[in-house]
């Protein structure tokens, strides 16, 4: 279920603390440490997947969750003019943190390059 060394499963498991705004029983989303812009959520599995490349059919509901959680998240967090919505994958994609995470990015312009 969850990964020992896994910065995220962490913050799942309560040992890191994070700045909540949504959780159920399959999904935490909380703020990014170091956000990119006025609003910048992650949404992650509480299961721990390494990345988007790793899900299959079986995660198709748990993904859908996710991604329309987005719109809610980001609306209810003041990003009332637009967002977007980031999943880096693997090296080339950027993705530093290997479980796998939703970037919800909004507020006004501009923000910082993610
Ligand atoms: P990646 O580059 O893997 O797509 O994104 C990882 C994100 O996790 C980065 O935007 C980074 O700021 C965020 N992050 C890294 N460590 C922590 C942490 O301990 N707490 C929170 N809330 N965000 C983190
Ligand atoms: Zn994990």
């Amino acid at each position: 279920m969850q990964k020992e060394d896994c910065l995220f499963c962490k913050i799942v498991k309560g040992e890191i603390p994070s700045k909540k705004v949504y959780e159920d029983e399959d999904v935490l989303a909380f703020k990014d440490i170091e956000p990119a812009a006025p609003v910048h959520l992650l949404i992650i599995p509480k299961q721990h997947f390494d990345s988007l490349e790793t899900m299959g059919k079986t995660e198709e509901a748990l993904l859908g969750k996710m991604l329309l959680l987005a719109p809610k998240l980001a609306k209810e967090a003041g990003a009332t003019n637009g967002f977007r919505v980031v999943i880096n994958t693997g090296h080339d994609g950027g993705q530093v943190v290997k479980h796998l995470h939703v970037h919800v990015l909004g507020g006004p312009r501009p923000w910082k390059k993610l």
